[in-house]
Protein backbone atom coordinates (compact mmCIF):
# COMPACT_ATOMS: atom_id res chain seq x y z
CA UNK A 1 0.00 0.00 0.00
CA UNK A 2 1.40 3.55 -1.00
CA UNK A 3 1.79 5.92 2.01
CA UNK A 4 0.57 9.78 1.28
CA UNK A 5 1.82 12.21 2.70
CA UNK A 6 0.59 16.28 3.74
CA UNK A 7 3.74 17.45 3.63
CA UNK A 8 2.55 21.55 5.06
CA UNK A 9 0.32 20.98 8.37
CA UNK A 10 0.46 23.53 11.62
CA UNK A 11 -0.88 21.96 14.95
CA UNK A 12 -0.15 25.08 17.45
CA UNK A 13 -3.17 25.38 19.64
CA UNK A 14 -4.29 28.24 21.07
CA UNK A 15 -1.77 28.01 24.03
CA UNK A 16 0.74 28.05 21.69
CA UNK A 17 -0.16 31.56 20.37
CA UNK A 18 1.59 34.96 21.50
CA UNK A 19 -1.67 37.38 22.52
CA UNK A 20 0.23 40.41 19.41
CA UNK A 21 0.33 37.62 16.74
CA UNK A 22 -1.19 39.55 14.05
CA UNK A 23 -0.43 42.70 15.74
CA UNK A 24 -1.50 45.29 18.36
CA UNK A 25 -4.84 45.85 16.31
CA UNK A 26 -6.80 42.27 16.47
CA UNK A 27 -5.27 41.33 20.44
CA UNK A 28 -8.23 41.83 21.89
CA UNK A 29 -9.59 38.80 19.40
CA UNK A 30 -6.70 36.44 20.70
CA UNK A 31 -7.64 37.69 24.46
CA UNK A 32 -11.44 37.07 23.71
CA UNK A 33 -10.49 32.91 22.93
CA UNK A 34 -9.27 32.62 26.64
CA UNK A 35 -12.09 34.09 27.52
CA UNK A 36 -14.93 31.83 25.35
CA UNK A 37 -16.52 35.12 24.45
CA UNK A 38 -16.07 35.36 20.65
CA UNK A 39 -19.66 33.88 19.72
CA UNK A 40 -20.87 33.47 15.88
CA UNK A 41 -22.39 36.82 16.07
CA UNK A 42 -19.91 38.61 17.57
CA UNK A 43 -17.74 37.41 14.64
CA UNK A 44 -20.12 37.72 12.44
CA UNK A 45 -20.21 41.80 13.41
CA UNK A 46 -16.21 41.83 12.59
CA UNK A 47 -16.46 40.47 9.37
CA UNK A 48 -19.07 42.66 8.40
CA UNK A 49 -17.00 45.69 9.52
CA UNK A 50 -14.08 44.20 7.96
CA UNK A 51 -12.17 43.94 11.16
CA UNK A 52 -11.52 40.31 10.22
CA UNK A 53 -10.85 39.61 6.60
CA UNK A 54 -13.10 36.81 6.23
CA UNK A 55 -16.31 35.82 4.56
CA UNK A 56 -19.45 34.51 5.80
CA UNK A 57 -18.98 30.76 5.54
CA UNK A 58 -15.77 31.52 7.18
CA UNK A 59 -17.79 31.61 10.44
CA UNK A 60 -18.72 27.94 11.25
CA UNK A 61 -14.82 27.35 11.00
CA UNK A 62 -13.60 29.96 12.71
CA UNK A 63 -16.08 29.10 15.45
CA UNK A 64 -15.15 25.48 15.36
CA UNK A 65 -11.43 26.63 15.98
CA UNK A 66 -12.42 28.76 18.65
CA UNK A 67 -14.54 26.64 20.65
CA UNK A 68 -13.22 23.06 20.03
CA UNK A 69 -9.61 21.21 19.76
CA UNK A 70 -7.61 24.45 19.12
CA UNK A 71 -7.82 25.56 22.98
CA UNK A 72 -6.97 22.23 23.96
CA UNK A 73 -3.09 20.54 23.67
CA UNK A 74 -1.06 19.80 20.64
CA UNK A 75 -1.68 16.53 20.70
CA UNK A 76 -5.35 16.91 20.46
CA UNK A 77 -5.12 18.90 17.27
CA UNK A 78 -3.09 15.97 16.26
CA UNK A 79 -5.75 13.10 17.44
CA UNK A 80 -8.35 15.85 15.37
CA UNK A 81 -6.16 15.68 12.15
CA UNK A 82 -5.09 12.44 11.82
CA UNK A 83 -8.76 10.64 12.79
CA UNK A 84 -11.58 13.33 12.75
CA UNK A 85 -10.11 14.17 8.73
CA UNK A 86 -7.98 12.04 6.69
CA UNK A 87 -8.79 8.59 8.27
CA UNK A 88 -12.26 9.76 7.50
CA UNK A 89 -12.21 11.11 3.85
CA UNK A 90 -8.86 9.87 2.53
CA UNK A 91 -9.59 6.59 0.92
CA UNK A 92 -5.40 6.74 0.00
CA UNK A 93 -4.76 4.03 3.12
CA UNK A 94 -2.63 5.93 5.84
CA UNK A 95 -1.88 9.44 5.27
CA UNK A 96 1.54 11.18 7.25
CA UNK A 97 1.46 14.74 8.05
CA UNK A 98 4.25 16.76 8.52
CA UNK A 99 3.92 18.73 11.59
CA UNK A 100 6.14 22.95 11.11
CA UNK A 101 6.94 23.86 14.40
CA UNK A 102 6.88 27.70 14.95
CA UNK A 103 9.12 29.79 17.01
CA UNK A 104 6.30 32.72 18.22
CA UNK A 105 8.58 34.13 21.11
CA UNK A 106 11.09 35.39 18.71
CA UNK A 107 9.00 37.48 16.64
CA UNK A 108 8.45 40.59 19.18
CA UNK A 109 4.51 39.60 19.42
CA UNK A 110 4.36 38.70 23.26
CA UNK A 111 5.13 35.09 24.91
CA UNK A 112 2.61 32.32 24.61
CA UNK A 113 1.55 30.56 27.36
CA UNK A 114 3.17 27.63 25.98
CA UNK A 115 6.55 29.16 24.50
CA UNK A 116 8.17 27.71 21.54
CA UNK A 117 10.80 25.28 23.60
CA UNK A 118 7.99 23.67 24.97
CA UNK A 119 5.74 23.49 21.97
CA UNK A 120 8.40 21.56 20.56
CA UNK A 121 9.48 19.45 23.57
CA UNK A 122 5.54 18.59 23.76
CA UNK A 123 6.25 17.43 19.89
CA UNK A 124 9.41 15.35 20.69
CA UNK A 125 7.24 13.84 23.23
CA UNK A 126 4.14 12.58 20.55
CA UNK A 127 7.18 11.93 18.53
CA UNK A 128 7.90 8.66 20.77
CA UNK A 129 4.60 7.37 21.40
CA UNK A 130 2.97 5.16 19.32
CA UNK A 131 0.83 5.28 17.32
CA UNK A 132 1.87 9.35 16.51
CA UNK A 133 5.09 8.25 15.89
CA UNK A 134 4.58 6.36 11.97
CA UNK A 135 2.32 9.23 11.11
CA UNK A 136 3.83 12.75 12.61
CA UNK A 137 6.85 13.89 10.75
CA UNK A 138 7.95 17.06 12.56
CA UNK A 139 10.27 19.99 11.43
CA UNK A 140 12.34 22.12 13.54
CA UNK A 141 11.48 26.19 12.92
CA UNK A 142 13.96 27.89 13.64
CA UNK A 143 14.47 31.90 14.31
CA UNK A 144 18.18 32.86 14.65
CA UNK A 145 16.68 35.70 17.30
CA UNK A 146 15.81 33.49 19.93
CA UNK A 147 17.66 33.64 23.05
CA UNK A 148 18.64 30.61 23.55
CA UNK A 149 21.29 31.31 20.41
CA UNK A 150 23.44 33.69 22.10
CA UNK A 151 25.06 30.93 23.88
CA UNK A 152 24.23 27.39 22.04
CA UNK A 153 25.38 27.95 18.00
CA UNK A 154 21.64 26.74 16.24
CA UNK A 155 23.46 23.80 14.05
CA UNK A 156 23.94 22.24 17.51
CA UNK A 157 20.21 22.64 18.69
CA UNK A 158 19.04 21.73 15.17
CA UNK A 159 21.02 18.05 15.03
CA UNK A 160 19.79 17.13 18.43
CA UNK A 161 16.40 17.73 17.51
CA UNK A 162 16.91 15.88 13.97
CA UNK A 163 19.44 12.86 15.36
CA UNK A 164 17.95 12.34 19.06
CA UNK A 165 14.25 13.80 18.59
CA UNK A 166 13.90 12.12 15.31
CA UNK A 167 12.68 15.54 13.72
CA UNK A 168 13.36 15.32 9.87
CA UNK A 169 13.60 19.04 8.59
CA UNK A 170 13.91 22.02 9.16
CA UNK A 171 11.23 25.05 8.99
CA UNK A 172 12.17 28.36 8.05
CA UNK A 173 9.62 31.44 8.83
CA UNK A 174 11.69 34.80 7.33
CA UNK A 175 8.48 37.12 7.82
CA UNK A 176 9.13 36.44 11.37
CA UNK A 177 11.92 38.95 11.26
CA UNK A 178 15.28 37.16 9.78
CA UNK A 179 16.96 36.86 6.84
CA UNK A 180 17.42 32.98 5.59
CA UNK A 181 20.79 34.03 4.34
CA UNK A 182 21.70 35.41 8.07
CA UNK A 183 25.02 34.62 8.88
CA UNK A 184 24.17 32.88 12.11
CA UNK A 185 23.11 30.17 9.99
CA UNK A 186 25.72 29.19 8.35
CA UNK A 187 26.74 26.23 9.48
CA UNK A 188 23.18 24.62 9.78
CA UNK A 189 23.42 25.29 6.08
CA UNK A 190 26.55 22.83 5.46
CA UNK A 191 24.51 20.36 7.79
CA UNK A 192 21.55 20.32 6.18
CA UNK A 193 23.02 20.16 2.65
CA UNK A 194 25.70 17.40 3.57
CA UNK A 195 22.66 15.46 5.29
CA UNK A 196 20.00 16.13 2.31
CA UNK A 197 17.88 17.69 5.00
CA UNK A 198 14.17 19.04 3.74
CA UNK A 199 13.85 22.79 4.18
CA UNK A 200 10.41 24.17 4.21
CA UNK A 201 10.05 27.74 3.98
CA UNK A 202 7.33 30.25 4.41
CA UNK A 203 6.51 31.81 1.47
CA UNK A 204 4.02 34.40 0.92
CA UNK A 205 3.16 38.02 2.45
CA UNK A 206 0.41 37.06 5.23
CA UNK A 207 -0.78 37.46 8.46
CA UNK A 208 1.74 36.51 10.60
CA UNK A 209 4.83 38.24 10.85
CA UNK A 210 7.17 40.63 12.77
CA UNK A 211 5.57 42.41 14.95
CA UNK A 212 8.45 44.93 16.19
CA UNK A 213 9.80 47.67 14.82
CA UNK A 214 11.43 45.92 11.66
CA UNK A 215 14.11 48.98 11.04
CA UNK A 216 15.82 46.67 13.97
CA UNK A 217 16.07 43.94 11.86
CA UNK A 218 16.16 44.77 8.30
CA UNK A 219 19.69 45.41 6.03
CA UNK A 220 19.91 48.45 4.44
CA UNK A 221 19.24 49.75 1.71
CA UNK A 222 16.14 47.50 2.33
CA UNK A 223 14.94 45.49 -1.14
CA UNK A 224 11.40 46.90 -1.06
CA UNK A 225 11.26 50.71 1.12
CA UNK A 226 7.79 51.70 0.24
CA UNK A 227 5.76 48.74 1.99
CA UNK A 228 3.64 49.67 4.82
CA UNK A 229 4.79 48.69 8.07
CA UNK A 230 2.77 44.86 7.75
CA UNK A 231 4.33 44.18 4.65
CA UNK A 232 7.96 45.27 5.26
CA UNK A 233 8.42 40.97 5.99
CA UNK A 234 8.86 40.54 2.05
CA UNK A 235 12.54 42.21 3.02
CA UNK A 236 12.85 39.37 5.07
CA UNK A 237 11.14 36.60 2.33
CA UNK A 238 12.05 38.02 -0.76
CA UNK A 239 13.76 35.23 -2.92
CA UNK A 240 16.71 37.39 -3.64
CA UNK A 241 17.96 36.08 0.05
CA UNK A 242 17.21 32.82 -1.35
CA UNK A 243 19.73 33.41 -4.26
CA UNK A 244 22.53 34.39 -2.03
CA UNK A 245 21.83 31.10 0.01
CA UNK A 246 21.03 28.76 -2.97
CA UNK A 247 24.85 30.15 -4.66
CA UNK A 248 26.64 29.07 -1.88
CA UNK A 249 24.64 25.43 -1.30
CA UNK A 250 23.31 24.73 -4.37
CA UNK A 251 22.21 21.44 -3.02
CA UNK A 252 19.97 22.69 -0.52
CA UNK A 253 16.99 20.66 -0.12
CA UNK A 254 14.01 23.72 -0.40
CA UNK A 255 10.74 23.81 -0.52
CA UNK A 256 8.89 27.15 -0.94
CA UNK A 257 5.70 27.08 0.71
CA UNK A 258 2.22 28.06 -1.29
CA UNK A 259 4.60 29.05 -4.15
CA UNK A 260 4.06 32.59 -3.32
CA UNK A 261 1.28 32.71 -2.49
CA UNK A 262 -0.74 34.93 -4.95
CA UNK A 263 -4.53 34.05 -5.72
CA UNK A 264 -5.35 34.74 -9.19
CA UNK A 265 -8.78 34.53 -9.14
CA UNK A 266 -8.13 37.89 -6.98
CA UNK A 267 -5.75 39.06 -9.05
CA UNK A 268 -5.05 39.56 -13.09
CA UNK A 269 -1.91 37.14 -14.37
CA UNK A 270 -1.33 40.03 -17.01
CA UNK A 271 -1.32 43.09 -14.96
CA UNK A 272 0.87 41.21 -12.29
CA UNK A 273 2.65 40.30 -15.19
CA UNK A 274 3.24 44.05 -16.95
CA UNK A 275 3.62 45.66 -13.21
CA UNK A 276 6.58 43.02 -13.10
CA UNK A 277 8.00 43.74 -16.30
CA UNK A 278 8.36 47.37 -15.40
CA UNK A 279 9.74 46.76 -11.69
CA UNK A 280 6.53 48.36 -10.35
CA UNK A 281 6.40 46.59 -6.50
CA UNK A 282 4.08 49.12 -5.43
CA UNK A 283 2.20 45.73 -4.11
CA UNK A 284 2.39 42.85 -1.87
CA UNK A 285 1.21 40.78 -4.34
CA UNK A 286 3.37 41.86 -7.55
CA UNK A 287 6.50 40.56 -5.04
CA UNK A 288 4.24 37.15 -4.79
CA UNK A 289 3.83 36.72 -8.06
CA UNK A 290 7.53 37.65 -8.49
CA UNK A 291 8.11 34.68 -5.73
CA UNK A 292 5.62 32.99 -8.00
CA UNK A 293 7.52 33.00 -11.29
CA UNK A 294 11.37 32.10 -9.61
CA UNK A 295 10.19 29.54 -7.54
CA UNK A 296 8.97 28.19 -10.82
CA UNK A 297 12.18 28.83 -12.69
CA UNK A 298 14.32 27.27 -9.87
CA UNK A 299 11.97 23.95 -10.30
CA UNK A 300 13.34 23.81 -13.81
CA UNK A 301 16.92 24.75 -12.99
CA UNK A 302 19.90 22.13 -13.39
CA UNK A 303 21.54 24.46 -10.91
CA UNK A 304 19.83 23.52 -7.97
CA UNK A 305 18.24 20.07 -8.34
CA UNK A 306 16.56 19.98 -4.68
CA UNK A 307 13.91 22.91 -5.07
CA UNK A 308 9.72 22.20 -4.57
CA UNK A 309 6.98 24.07 -4.40
CA UNK A 310 4.23 23.31 -2.39
CA UNK A 311 0.22 24.34 -2.80
CA UNK A 312 -0.63 24.77 0.37
CA UNK A 313 -2.71 27.58 1.45
CA UNK A 314 -3.62 28.39 -2.62
CA UNK A 315 -5.42 25.10 -3.15
CA UNK A 316 -8.34 26.75 -1.54
CA UNK A 317 -8.72 28.59 -5.18
CA UNK A 318 -9.18 26.97 -7.65
CA UNK A 319 -8.04 29.10 -10.65
CA UNK A 320 -4.81 29.14 -8.80
CA UNK A 321 -4.42 25.46 -8.48
CA UNK A 322 -5.72 25.46 -12.46
CA UNK A 323 -3.01 27.83 -13.86
CA UNK A 324 -0.11 26.61 -11.48
CA UNK A 325 -0.96 23.23 -13.17
CA UNK A 326 -0.79 24.31 -16.36
CA UNK A 327 2.72 26.22 -15.57
CA UNK A 328 3.97 22.76 -14.00
CA UNK A 329 3.26 20.67 -17.58
CA UNK A 330 4.15 23.17 -19.66
CA UNK A 331 7.71 23.08 -17.54
CA UNK A 332 7.51 19.61 -17.14
CA UNK A 333 8.08 19.80 -13.42
CA UNK A 334 5.21 17.91 -11.49
CA UNK A 335 8.14 16.08 -9.96
CA UNK A 336 8.72 19.14 -7.93
CA UNK A 337 5.10 19.46 -6.70
CA UNK A 338 4.13 18.79 -3.23
CA UNK A 339 0.55 18.30 -1.64
CA UNK A 340 0.06 20.05 2.04
CA UNK A 341 -3.07 22.13 3.04
CA UNK A 342 -1.43 24.74 5.86
CA UNK A 343 -4.02 23.39 8.48
CA UNK A 344 -5.08 25.95 10.73
CA UNK A 345 -3.71 28.89 8.97
CA UNK A 346 -6.20 28.33 5.81
CA UNK A 347 -9.27 27.83 8.18
CA UNK A 348 -11.16 30.92 7.18
CA UNK A 349 -10.33 29.73 3.68
CA UNK A 350 -11.34 26.50 2.94
CA UNK A 351 -12.07 22.75 5.11
CA UNK A 352 -9.54 20.01 5.55
CA UNK A 353 -11.10 17.81 3.29
CA UNK A 354 -12.25 19.94 0.51
CA UNK A 355 -8.52 21.17 -0.18
CA UNK A 356 -7.50 18.04 -0.32
CA UNK A 357 -10.61 17.31 -2.39
CA UNK A 358 -9.83 20.49 -4.65
CA UNK A 359 -6.16 19.65 -4.90
CA UNK A 360 -6.81 15.16 -6.25
CA UNK A 361 -9.41 17.00 -8.91
CA UNK A 362 -6.21 18.97 -10.24
CA UNK A 363 -3.09 17.13 -9.39
CA UNK A 364 -2.82 13.54 -9.63
CA UNK A 365 -2.26 12.80 -5.91
CA UNK A 366 -0.06 9.73 -6.37
CA UNK A 367 2.30 12.19 -7.67
CA UNK A 368 2.53 15.35 -5.33
CA UNK A 369 1.32 13.19 -2.26
CA UNK A 370 3.66 10.41 -2.44
CA UNK A 371 6.10 10.20 -4.91
CA UNK A 372 7.39 13.87 -4.25
CA UNK A 373 7.15 13.92 -0.79
CA UNK A 374 8.71 10.46 -0.31
CA UNK A 375 11.74 11.96 -2.54
CA UNK A 376 11.32 15.62 -0.63
CA UNK A 377 11.34 13.91 3.32
CA UNK A 378 14.61 11.25 2.65
CA UNK A 379 17.35 12.10 4.44
CA UNK A 380 20.94 10.78 4.85
CA UNK A 381 19.87 10.69 8.78
CA UNK A 382 16.25 8.88 8.73
CA UNK A 383 16.48 7.63 5.22
CA UNK A 384 12.95 6.64 3.57
CA UNK A 385 10.27 7.86 5.96
ZN1 LIG B 1 2.17 27.32 6.86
Amino acid sequence: MKTYYNSHVHIFSKKCIPVYILGNNLSYLIKALDWLQMNRFVIFLLSVFKVLPITREAIPRLKMFFRSFAQGSQHEVIEHLLYQEYDRFSESGSFKIVLLSIDFDSQNAGLAPLNYLNQINEIAEYKRLKPYRDRILPFIGINPYHTIFINLPIEDFVKEYIEVHQFVGVKLYPATGYYPDDSRMEKLWVYCEKNDIPIMSHCTCGRIHYQGDASERLRTPSLFPNMTEDDQQVNFTDTENFKALLVKYPKLKICFAHCGGIVFSKYNQNELEQKLISKNFDSPRVIEYKWYKQVLAWCQSTDYPNIYLDISWINHDRKTLEDLRDEVIKHNIMHKVLYGTDFFVNIDKTTEEDAYLLSKQIFNMDIIASENPQKYLRSLIHGDL
